[in-house]
């Protein structure tokens, strides 16, 4: 039985085109395995939003050049945020590599036809939906619109379609996936919103929860905050990425809303979803921000308390307008002071805020097993861990929670 192996790194985009690739590759007979030196087939899913992602992509594919040299049969591809129209410039950057195919393609050896009705067999109690492809939005810093193309929806048909095939085997969350979903619906036809979509995804039969991530603040509709707020299977759980808590850096960064307006939609998904769970992206170290610019964001993630922030050091990615119209002028220590104060921050309030959930009872969704113990996650995205001895997988659970971190919760069954 031949073997594949599909190495991963970047979004939950990334990890979810892995998936359908190695469902489809099982589908047709290969087998996964664990180490590259044991496959046939091996594919590099890549990510370059960031310089760190790109060198760890570029060093794996030069270290996978020898094993190639080696069993000269071993087929070798790459997709991800690498692969862009430059294909010709990559084959001869890395000649080793027999195919490169976009994110989100079918890859270049595989049936077209069958390709968009590629579902996991055994899929896991929590799936990731795509949704929508590509960007619209071109934010000066972001390489993605460049890589992933513009916005493409799929018809809301062909979703529910895959949910519910989804739900027969065995799925019982679904998170639906975009770069940026509140544009979800914009390029078809008919142009459905991504309330809509959640509407008609809200009442298939044994599916219990839906998720979706990423928003955008500029694109997020009172309709869709209406649609989390009544909707019973769409959870508490918002990520709205701010990036900066200063309007002028927002603005290099072309985000399209400031820092007033931004306050103004957290003030009212809160007042409309009084147990909405809130995470945010901030950048640190953008061109030119100050000491002064980055008090504000300091002041802004002090007062709005997200349960919890990624926080990530700009670097400048070839191409971009950032990239073209700014010097880089942050030294990489300051960047990471900045970065290590704002983690400090977060540490301190997601604590308190997790804290409050001590001696509480919530509800969660068993995924699976980890040292022995079952972790799952609330409706609000916390991740819990506890020990059963039955088969909790894909149920859900009340959990009194006994122990309280930053980052995670422990609990036992509530009989
Ligand atoms: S919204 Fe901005 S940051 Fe997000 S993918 Fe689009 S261009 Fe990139």
């Amino acid at each position: 039985m031949p073997q594949y192996h599909i190495w991963t790194i970047g979004c939950q985009m990334n990890k979810a085109e892995s998936e359908r690739l190695g469902s489809y590759l099982e589908q047709l007979g290969y087998q996964a395995t664990a180490t590259a030196e044991e496959a046939d087939l091996i594919v590099v899913n890549s990510c370059v939003v960031r310089q760190s992602a790109e060198n760890r992509v570029v060093n794996k594919l030069n270290a996978l050049s020898p094993l190639k040299k080696l069993r000269p049969n071993l087929t070798l591809a790459v997709t991800g945020c690498l692969v862009n129209s430059e294909v010709a410039q990559l084959k001869g950057r890395f000649p080793h590599v027999d195919y490169f195919f976009k994110p989100g393609d079918c890859p270049p050896w595989l049936e077209k036809a069958q390709w968009g009705q590629v579902l996991p067999r055994r899929p896991a109690p929590s799936t990731y939906v795509s949704i929508i492809q590509g960007c619209d939005n071109f934010c000066s810093y972001c390489i993605v619109p460049y890589r992933r193309g513009r916005n493409r929806s799929r018809r809301v048909k062909e979703i529910i379609c895959e949910v519910k095939e989804l739900v027969n085997r065995g799925t019982r969350e679904v998170a639906l996936l975009g770069q940026n979903v509140d544009s979800y619906g914009h390029d078809l036809p008919d142009q459905p919103d991504l309330a809509d979509l959640l509407g008609e995804l809200n009442g298939i039969d044994g599916l219990l929860r839906i998720r979706f991530l990423t928003n955008h603040p500029k694109d997020m509709s009172p309709k869709l905050i209406e649609a989390v707020a009544c909707l019973d299977k769409v959870c508490e759980q918002l990520s709205l990425p701010v990036q900066s808590g200063s309007n002028e850096i927002l603005e290099a960064m072309r985000r399209g809303y400031t820092v007033e307006q931004y306050r103004q939609l957290i003030t009212e998904i809160r007042s409309k979803i009084p147990e909405v769970a809130l995470s945010t992206d901030v950048i640190v170290g953008f061109p030119s921000e100050t000491e002064q610019h980055f008090q504000q964001t300091i002041d802004l993630l002090s007062g709005l308390r997200f349960d919890t922030i990624h926080v990530a050091a700009y670097s400048p990615r070839p191409g971009t307008i950032a990239a073209r119209k700014f010097d880089d002028n942050i030294s990489p220590a300051e960047k990471m002071r900045r970065l290590d104060q704002i983690e400090r921050l977060q540490e301190g309030i997601a604590a308190e805020i997790n804290a409050q959930l001590q001696d509480k009872v919530v509800e969660v969704l068993a995924e699976g097993k980890k040292k022995g113990k079952w972790q799952g996650r609330t409706r609000s995205g916390k991740l819990v861990f506890f020990s059963n001895s039955n088969n909790c997988l894909g149920k859900l659970m009340n959990i009194r929670i006994e122990k309280t971190s930053p980052w995670s919760l422990q609990g036992r069954v509530e009989s």
